[in-house]
């Protein structure tokens, strides 16, 4: 007999999904436009979940999550009538009179697993693609963005067809018992060791997956670089999010004769930007958890501080911090840092920077600050990440035509854009033969002589 389901919903979905509806191209299209309805209608309350989670600005909820998201929705609609057309392929003369194609076929039910540190846009930028591609979907928000995930839980279910797509709150629990059902594809954004978890539960049912990990990215600043453009932009990538972004720069390797230079730079751009004392700019986010703050206060104490430092546990408040003096042996370089601490090493000779980098995992990103051709060409071939920006960090995942996703450890597949549709798309093939002619060539008894063998 087979087991019952801790989740009566998928029934509905499945049945939904069977009874071809998601499949037509009007159907894809109105839930998008409801998706960007939801958006509209909810930015505000959209923005104060966010804040309620970290403490994030409204401003950057709007860059990071719904500014995103519905440029990403309106790229969809645009494009979609086009991504649907099936490939038709030619037929060699041998094979012929017949007709080749390859359609975008959806999987079904997929289920989402989102990450907190982008609440709204990682939950909802892969339902984008899932949607445009023709899936049901069932999406597991994360627990440590409770406001969020509630919001999307209210809204979605207002807002969609509540029979094609479900929101299933809760935690690893709630994420492991959606992971013993069997799903169409599983779309899984998080850290590396909840990743292995997603893919051996993902192997058990065959379900083929997406992995969006972190990892470590590193960002060069070579000697040719205009080092007060490249430290407002490090600056920027690395705090924004409070410096929980799985793109942010996590290591920057500068040339040690514009060290001194680039970290003073750095510090105007703080300054700057939130102020003398960042605690009290209203641009400047929180730690999402106890959990994560004390994680991250221990990798604080540990180091050698070159500039911040401040930390207030009743506030998870971490100011931005630069620290100096560290090695690739420094316990802050054996894992990913996703907080605002950010390590300058110095090298000497560029290729010291990039044995660093291979040395270590591959990662999500890869940043170089050079006006250089043949560093730029040198840094590109002699290194390997998920994505590279040249002059500027987290941009080359902003932009709906290029795909974004990992290699190795920071994890497989892509989406945005076309390839979250590819993603969330099965590419079947049809093949369309005439019956005649139909000659004995193929057919036993195969004599020496039929292949000229
Ligand atoms: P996490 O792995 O702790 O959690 C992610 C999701 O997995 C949550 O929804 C959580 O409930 C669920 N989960 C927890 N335990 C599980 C289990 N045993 N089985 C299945 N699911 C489980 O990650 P996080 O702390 O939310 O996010 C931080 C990590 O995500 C960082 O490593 C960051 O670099 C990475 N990240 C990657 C991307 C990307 O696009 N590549 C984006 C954001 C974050």
């Amino acid at each position: 007999m087979q087991k019952e389901s801790s989740f009566p919903e998928l029934a509905v979905l499945r049945e939904t999904f069977e009874s071809g509806v998601t499949r037509d191209l009007p159907w894809r299209r109105s839930q998008l436009l409801a998706l960007e309805t939801f958006l509209l209608d909810r930015e505000k309350e959209i923005a104060a979940a966010v804040h309620d989670d970290f403490r994030k600005s409204e401003a950057e909820t709007f860059l990071t999550e719904t500014g995103y998201l519905r440029g990403e929705i309106r790229f969809a609609l645009k494009h979609l009538k086009s991504w649907m057309k099936p490939l038709r392929v030619s037929i060699p003369l041998i094979y012929q009179p017949a007709k080749g194609s390859c359609y975008h076929e959806p999987y079904g039910v997929v289920l989402i697993i989102g990450a907190w540190n982008y609440p709204i846009n990682l939950s909802l930028a892969p339902l984008v693609s899932a949607l445009a591609a023709g899936n049901c979907a069932v999406i597991k928000p994360s627990e440590l963005a409770p406001h969020s995930s509630a919001l999307i839980a209210e809204g979605l279910g207002r807002y969609l067809d509540r029979s094609a797509v479900r929101v299933i709150e809760g935690g690893a629990e709630v994420a492991k018992a959606l992971l013993a059902e069997r799903f169409g594809y599983i779309f899984y954004t998080g850290s590396l060791a909840i990743g292995r978890e997603v893919m051996l539960a993902a192997a058990k049912h065959l379900t083929p997956l997406t992995l969006e990990l972190g990892g470590k990215c590193p960002c060069i600043v070579e000697e040719s670089s205009d080092l007060r453009v490249a430290a407002r932009r490090i600056v920027w990538a690395k705090f924004l999010n409070g410096g929980q972004t799985c793109l942010a720069p996590d290591y920057v390797l500068v040339n040690e004769k514009r060290e001194a230079e680039l970290l003073r730079y750095m510090q105007e751009a703080i300054t700057d930007f939130y102020g003398d004392d960042p605690r009290l700019s209203p641009d400047y986010p929180r730690i999402v958890t106890m959990d994560h703050f004390m994680r991250v206060e221990k990798l604080l104490d540990g180091s050698s501080v070159w500039s911040g430092g401040g930390c207030d546990q009743a506030e998870r408040y971490i100011a931005p911090t630069i620290l100096r003096g560290v090695t690739p042996a420094s316990p802050v370089m054996q894992s990913e840092i996703f907080a605002p601490l950010l390590p300058v090493i110095a090298y000497s000779d560029l290729a010291d920077a990039l044995e660093i980098i291979r040395n270590g995992k591959e990662p999500l990103a890869l940043y170089l600050f050079s006006s250089d051709r043949a560093v730029q060409e040198r840094v590109v071939r002699h290194s390997r990440s998920g994505g590279v920006c040249i002059n500027d960090l987290l941009f080359q995942a902003a932009l709906h035509n290029l795909p974004f996703g990992g290699l190795g450890h920071s994890g497989f597949g892509a989406y945005h854009g076309k390839a979250g549709f590819d993603t969330f798309s099965f590419q079947r093939t049809l093949m369309h033969r005439s019956l005649y002619p139909d000659p004995d060539l193929r057919y036993p008894p195969y004599s020496s002589t039929k292949f000229g063998l």
